[in-house]
């Protein structure tokens, strides 16, 4: 039987007024089925959440010829996955659709190689594998249910493609030390839209894809806890309609898919606390770790909390890559034509108190989206490190080593590509990121339920528990650091492993 947390120490209360120390039972604490003695509501697959990973749970489950109902506390479908670009990393398999007619030929070897290696220490290779080998299936799948690519490409480097243009680099593929260890391919998949609006018309599209299915939908329907018999098994859901508690039997399982937790300040502060600290968060209100906490509750056990995609919007404008970022001793620590969330994590890792960009006129452009305050100029380096505070003469051997380079084409330290070398020249500015004081820090959760891929919690043990499915945020899933991410993959991974524990759930041998 799953271990559980029955009583916890509950902060709210003890206070001045209740100095004693009080201990409450938990809300999210599952309830005993054998307590239950009337089902609301019945159906094979409960869904909680309706964003990208809830859609595609639910249309995998409903494909496989399971009864679903979906619970969203929202009043509409979308969460999160509506404010995104939605952008999807795909690729491998020789290419999608969209990769060949822009010329390039991807392979799954390459695609899992970047894969790993920017994930690091915290990958999981069996996702990550799993993830390349299906990619193509899954650009299928995604044209079969009508969301539209262009076959076009966008080529600036930005976060987002703000035209229709069908694919970009969205990662580190291009730069050291990724280039060397997989061939760069692009494979960030932008949906055929113009503007920021991708998010918007992929949730309109698996809407209608859910209801064109003989799926139920509550909307105004808050999950509360899980119900769970004594022998551990999670039998069903207690959900709020209407200022009613409903209970709800999910005869082969309950799935969540209730999103992240940046939006629970407690939480955050627990988990993530330097996070916490300096970055906005970013998602939508309902990203308060509410289904995290049930399936935690439940049994299931949490894995990386502390991750989360922490960025800094570096470009656009793409001429800031000129510059170079140096910490309090005057030095570099990174090539500067990275994934922006790649910079953020190694700024994040800076002993000392600062972190400049050291940048010359005319690469600085205004507006931009850093958030950093200029804190120095001057016609030497030497004026602009005595003004800024840094050591100068660090300051002054940087910039004059990285200019000799640059002249040269070569960046013999960090191995910036060449496109983005140019020697720093007059007038000097030093723009200062420091987290907590100054630069325009965001951030989503990436830690979560530890999952199978398939979608099974999984207990301390790595055992599942019975009937207990997650997908999406609500899990620790493919993208597991800031250090290694691109965008992409946190919709990839929400839409392709929500499928996926969706087709499980359906699967699994139904209990009345
Ligand atoms: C501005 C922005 C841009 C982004 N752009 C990209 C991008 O281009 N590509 C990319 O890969 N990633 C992007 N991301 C990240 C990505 O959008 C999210 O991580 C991902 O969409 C989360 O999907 P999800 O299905 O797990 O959660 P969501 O889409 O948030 O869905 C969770 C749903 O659960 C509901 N819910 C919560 N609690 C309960 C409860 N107790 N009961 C019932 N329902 C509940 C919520 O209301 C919500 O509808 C972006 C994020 C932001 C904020």
């Amino acid at each position: 039987m799953p271990e559980r947390r029955l009583f916890v120490y509950d902060r709210d209360r003890h206070s001045e007024s209740h100095p004693e120390r009080v201990v409450t039972q938990r809300r999210d604490q599952p309830r005993k089925f054998e307590d239950i003695s009337k089902w609301q509501i019945e159906t094979d697959v409960a869904i909680i959440g309706f964003g990208g990973a809830g859609a595609c749970a639910a249309i995998e489950a409903a494909d496989a010829g399971a009864e679903v109902v979906i619970f969203e506390v929202a009043s509409a479908s979308g969460g999160s996955t509506a404010l995104s670009s939605a952008e999807i990393y795909m690729g491998g398999g020789g290419g999608t659709r969209v990769q060949r007619a822009c010329g390039y030929q991807d392979s799954t070897e390459d695609m899992t190689h970047y894969l790993l290696a920017a994930q690091g220490d915290l990958g999981d290779e069996e996702r990550i594998r799993l993830y390349c080998e299906g990619s193509l299936e899954h650009f299928d799948w995604m044209l079969a249910r009508g969301v539209p690519y262009k076959d076009s490409e966008f080529k600036a480097r930005a976060i987002v493609a703000t035209t229709d243009d069908g694919l970009l680099y969205t990662g580190s593929e291009k730069a050291w030390p990724f280039r060397e260890l997989a061939k760069p391919c692009p494979r960030g998949h932008n949906l055929e839209i113009e503007g920021d609006n991708g998010g918007p018309l992929f949730m309109k599209i698996m809407t209608e894809q859910v209801e064109s299915r003989d799926v139920r939908i509550e909307y105004d329907a808050r999950a509360l806890c899980l119900i769970s018999d004594d022998a551990g098994e999670v039998r069903g859901v207690v959900v709020r309609i209407d200022g009613e508690k409903v209970s709800v039997l999910a005869r082969k399982g309950v799935i969540l898919c209730a999103g992240g937790f940046v939006m629970n300040r407690e939480m955050l502060a627990t988990y993530a606390p330097e996070t916490s600290q300096i970055a906005t968060p970013i998602g939508n209100p309902f990203d308060d770790g509410t289904g995290i906490r049930m399936g935690e509750a439940a049994g299931g056990t949490l894995l990386h909390m502390n991750q989360c995609f922490l960025t800094i919007p570096y470009y656009p404008p793409s001429s800031l890559t000129f510059g170079i970022l140096v910490n309090a001793q005057g030095q570099r620590f990174i090539n500067e034509d990275v994934y922006h969330a790649r910079i953020a994590a190694h700024i994040r890792k800076q002993v000392g108190e600062s972190v400049y960009l050291i940048i010359g006129e005319k690469y600085w452009k205004e507006p931009n989206m850093l958030g950093g305050a200029i804190v120095a100029t001057g016609e030497t380096i030497e004026e602009v490190a005595e003004e800024a505070g840094l050591p100068v003469d660090n300051l002054s051997h940087t910039v004059q080593a990285y200019n000799e380079g640059a002249k040269k084409g070569v960046d013999p330290v960090f191995h910036k590509q060449a496109d983005w070398l140019a020697p720093i020249e007059s007038t000097f500015a030093a723009i200062d990121l420091t987290p907590g004081k100054h630069g325009n820090y965001v951030a989503f959760t990436l830690g979560g339920l530890w999952t199978r891929p398939t979608g099974e919690v999984r207990q301390m043990s790595g055992e599942p528990v019975p009937g207990l499915y997650a997908a999406g945020r609500n899990t620790c899933g493919l993208p597991r650091r800031a250090e290694g991410y691109a965008s992409g993959l946190s919709v990839g991974d929400v839409t392709f492993f929500g499928r996926m524990a969706g087709r499980r759930a359906a699967h699994r041998e139904g209990r009345g």
